[in-house]
């Protein structure tokens, strides 16, 4: 028996793959993006006090009141913009629940989503879903490791049709670690002013941006605000992927919709963690040290890197940076990060995962992901392995 896929071209994500032939070959694994440390005493310990004071049971559809005022209180604190816990917020399992949510909410069949190129792999599928149609716009390639990719605005200016539903941003971004400037906020705006379609902005990554940059993310601008969905990830900022909590905020107006699909999606979110989070998400230090933290793991691969053959490029922000490993082959990204898993043990992945068509030539210029969310043992058995080559 067989059906016709409503996904023909999806496979098993390059995370899911790559993490299973690191498995297999006892590879240390810079691949997936995951902390391989645990999260703080004081976290678990309020999870394990909310289980023991009862909280097991279905919490409210859109997240315990708690934790959305938590974060209603953070997001006016950092950014100054308010959302209403009762209307504009709604916890989820994970920035992914999230993201799928929105799309599904959104995009009519025939709508149209701009999606920036690279992308997270969860974009075009969660589109093509809807029924809708992907429309991709190519970040600027740089010219050099120090510089950073770049959303050319006037591409994406192009790209607009009156079919355009949705653009689809993610900043800070994975895997490039680009972050968005007053500039590309600017161009941002110009562009709503004119055309009227909505914004799904993914910011997971909004505590680790470096060298004391700000994160300027949609909820920084009122008029941005108020045409945007915002998403969060509970996962990145307190390493506890595993528990898969995030949330969105919208307007009211959108989160109406949102939570249509989320109630029948998963309902609502694992009750204890949202307890203890809520708890924890109030204490402004338990975000605030997080870039510094990661800036020095992004310091020392990066040096470890510059001593091998692989070239580095500066990551701005995210635990991702990208190195380039044309001294050491020509193959295709994808060819290399395998070889790199079988062969000497170091588990990375391809760029080209992040483009539609993976295997063409514009998706291959040598370059491959690291993830630096690692103790510093990890990190250097990983380097070891790669200084031989
Ligand atoms: N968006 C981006 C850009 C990500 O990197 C990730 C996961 N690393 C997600 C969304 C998904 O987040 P979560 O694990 O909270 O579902
Ligand atoms: N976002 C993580 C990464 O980029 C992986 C998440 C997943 O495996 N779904 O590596």
């Amino acid at each position: 028996m067989s059906i016709e896929s409503k996904l023909p071209n999806v496979g098993t994500t390059i995370f899911t793959v790559m993490s299973q032939l690191a498995a297999e070959h006892n590879a240390i694994n810079l691949g997936q993006g995951f902390p391989d440390f645990n999260p703080d005493e004081r976290l678990i310990s309020l999870t394990t006090e909310a289980m023991k004071n009862g909280h097991n049971q279905y919490p409210p559809m859109p997240g315990i009141a708690s934790l959305r005022h938590a974060i209603a209180t953070k997001i006016s604190t950092l950014y100054g913009q308010h959302y209403n816990p009762d209307t504009e917020i709604t916890v989820t399992a994970g920035a992914t629940e999230a993201l799928m949510i929105s799309i599904q909410a959104l995009v009519k069949p025939g709508d149209e989503v701009v999606v920036i190129e690279p992308m997270y792999d969860l974009y075009v599928p969660a589109i093509e879903l809807a029924g809708g149609k992907p429309v991709l716009v190519q970040m600027t390639v740089p010219d050099t490791p120090e510089a950073s990719y770049r959303i050319d605005w006037n591409k994406v200016e192009d790209a607009l049709t009156e079919k355009t539903r949705l653009l689809i941003l993610n900043t800070p971004h994975n895997p490039t670690g680009m972050t968005l400037n007053n500039a590309d906020l600017d161009a941002l705006e110009n562009l709503l002013e004119r055309s009227p379609f909505f914004v799904l902005s993914d910011e997971v990554y909004e505590h680790i941006i470096f060298e004391n940059k700000p994160h300027l993310g949609m909820s920084s601008r009122p008029k941005l605000a108020s045409r945007s969905i915002v998403v969060s990830s509970f996962g990145k900022t307190y390493h506890i992927t595993g528990w898969k909590i995030g949330y969105c905020v919208a307007p009211s107006y959108l989160m109406k919709e949102i939570r249509k699909v989320h109630q029948f999606t998963v309902f609502t979110v694992t009750s204890p963690m949202q307890v203890a989070l809520a708890q924890y998400a109030a204490d402004e230090s338990t975000f605030n040290g997080l870039a510094s933290f990661y800036e020095e793991k992004r310091d020392y691969l990066a040096k470890g890197l510059a001593s091998t053959k692989f070239v580095p490029y500066k990551s701005n922000s995210t635990f991702f940076l990208l190195a380039n490993y044309k001294n050491l082959s020509h193959e295709s990204e994808s060819t290399f990060a395998k070889k790199l898993t079988i062969e000497h043990g170091v588990t990375v992945i391809p760029l080209s995962a992040f483009y539609m068509h993976p295997e063409s030539k514009s998706a291959n210029n040598h370059l491959v992901r690291f993830c630096f969310a690692k103790q510093p043992q990890t990190l250097d058995n990983a380097l070891a392995r790669l200084a031989v080559l």
